[in-house]
């Protein structure tokens, strides 16, 4: 960061002056504060900023623009999505295939679900636990367990922006390479946020502390050209309240959190050449919040358990199985094991994985929207829809899946329950979520405010590959080979 006042007199400088006349030219942001709103839905958002209930938003300096129409990458899970959000492409080339997958080529195919248990959350904050019921957080680990799973040769935009001699710093995202500082949860904070699925209040003291955390580190390290601000407990307070608690969380806490920080901020960087960015990773669907409608493991395995060759089922383990379940909310993945064959490596056949997809189809008694199954080595994927009772547009979504997932890691078979009559396939009563390829789960927040930004509310499709180039083009770098493209922003 040192070396940016020289490059300002050098020959570049002389350059841009040279189009001066030019005024999108001149406009370059030194600031980006990136903020990450986990689950956010995009109506909800937008109403409340349009009836004055986000003021910290409509007090941002300069023009707003606001897309209408931005979506998420298929699939709509957290760890995917985050990953796409910063690295600017698709799951297919970042390679966090969802909040649990499987290494099918891996030494041992090992099975990873970043939320799902206690040791790898711990592990994607760079913590070991050892001695479960202690719980004894120990800080031997330098890389997260997510950033570590980031395919070599994708780059974060905090490493972009640092190539470019650019600061950046992270508060308590599960992503976090490159980052010149990373602010993560302490362990404390990470219990309350699991007890924040059982009482709520404790969602509000982690973000709290990430709010509190993220200034102290600001007042003592500077604060750098990059600052991502991540508000995970959103998603579930939709989760477990629906969408009038995360209205309620939006309003009442995230409003408040985030008006401390920026006011930070405001102090420090300079407001007239600092970009501000709102998205979210993904929306919500509300479901039937009863027993009834949780479509079980059971249940699945036992259609799974028709097809000749497969017999056990087993969560979480792949070693000495044939087949294996990932449910997510409102898609579960399934796994294969080719039949007669010693490993997972070897893909299974499409006529096996037809089946399988034509079976659930067929027995899914309303429970499922739509089945999608891979056919083969070309990794590309047929969506059943049955009698399509969700409405979906069959030929959009599997453009998109066979755009953005085609890979050796991506599950065999997917099955997306009924969102229409309220089903999931959560464990447990719930009362929204995602994973779907419904357009709730796929549509997202993305609004731009600064000085010289646009104040226009865009129809434009936008995805959110397209944040991070579109931050490092209005910051002066650029992010190679990205799936996404620099979206147009400036007056
Ligand atoms: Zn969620």
């Amino acid at each position: 960061m040192f070396f940016q006042e020289e490059n300002s007199v050098g020959p570049q400088a002389n350059h841009i002056s040279q189009r001066g006349a030019d005024p999108i030219s001149e406009i370059q942001f030194k600031t980006c504060v990136i903020i990450n709103i986990d689950g956010c839905r995009k109506d909800l958002l937008y109403r409340l900023i349009d009836e004055s209930r986000m003021p910290v938003l409509g007090k941002l300096p300069g023009g707003s623009l606001r897309f209408a129409n931005a979506e998420t990458v298929f699939p709509t899970a957290t760890f995917a999505a985050q990953a796409s959000g910063l690295t600017g492409v698709y799951p297919c080339r970042h390679g966090i295939m969802s909040n649990m997958w499987m290494d099918r080529r891996g030494e041992e195919t090992p099975v990873y679900d970043y939320t799902g248990s206690f040791f790898d959350a711990a592990k994607v904050y760079r913590y070991n636990l050892i001695g479960f019921p202690t719980l004894v957080f120990a800080d031997t680990v330098e890389t997260g367990l997510a950033d570590s799973h980031l395919s070599d040769g994708v780059k974060t935009i905090y490493q972009a922006a640092a190539e470019n001699n650019l600061t950046s710093v992270t508060a308590f995202h599960q992503f976090e390479k490159g980052a010149s500082r990373r602010v993560r949860p302490r362990p404390s904070d990470m219990i309350r946020y699991f007890f924040g699925n059982y009482f709520p209040g404790q969602f509000e003291v982690f973000d709290e502390s990430m709010t509190t955390r993220l200034i102290t580190d600001m007042q003592e390290h500077g604060t750098p050209d990059i600052i991502f601000i991540y508000f995970a407990p959103a998603d579930g307070t939709d989760h477990w309240q629906g969408e009038k608690g995360q209205e309620k969380y939006l309003e009442e806490v995230i409003n408040f959190k985030l008006e401390r920080i920026i006011e930070f901020i405001k102090e420090k960087r300079e407001p007239d050449s600092t970009l501000y960015v709102v998205y979210g990773d993904h929306g919500h669907s509300d479901v039937s919040e009863d027993k009834e409608h949780c479509i079980s493991v059971k249940w699945m395995s036992s259609v799974i358990g028709s097809v000749p060759g497969f017999e056990r089922i087993s969560h979480h383990s792949a070693r000495g199985k044939d087949a294996l379940i990932a449910p997510e909310g409102g898609m579960a993945a399934i796994y294969l094991k080719k039949p007669g064959c010693p490993n997972w490596g070897v893909l299974p056949d499409e006529e096996i994985c037809r089946k399988t997809a034509e079976n659930f189809i067929r027995e899914g008694n309303g429970r499922l929207g739509a089945v999608a199954y891979r056919t083969g080595e070309s990794l590309e994927y047929r969506l059943l829809a049955g009698n399509n009772p969700m409405n979906i547009n069959t030929d959009a979504i599997i453009s998109k899946i066979n755009r953005e997932y085609r890979h050796i890691n991506a599950p065999d078979v997917m099955l997306f329950s009924n969102y229409s009559e309220g089903w999931h396939f959560y464990k447990q009563p719930l009362m929204a979520t995602h994973g779907n390829i419904n357009p709730g789960d796929l549509e997202i927040p993305v609004i731009f405010y600064g000085k010289g930004i646009k104040s226009k509310i865009d129809t434009i499709p936008v995805q959110i590959v397209d944040i991070a180039p579109t931050i490092a083009s209005a910051m002066g770098f650029s992010m190679d080979n990205t799936d996404g493209k620099v979206l147009n922003i400036k007056e």
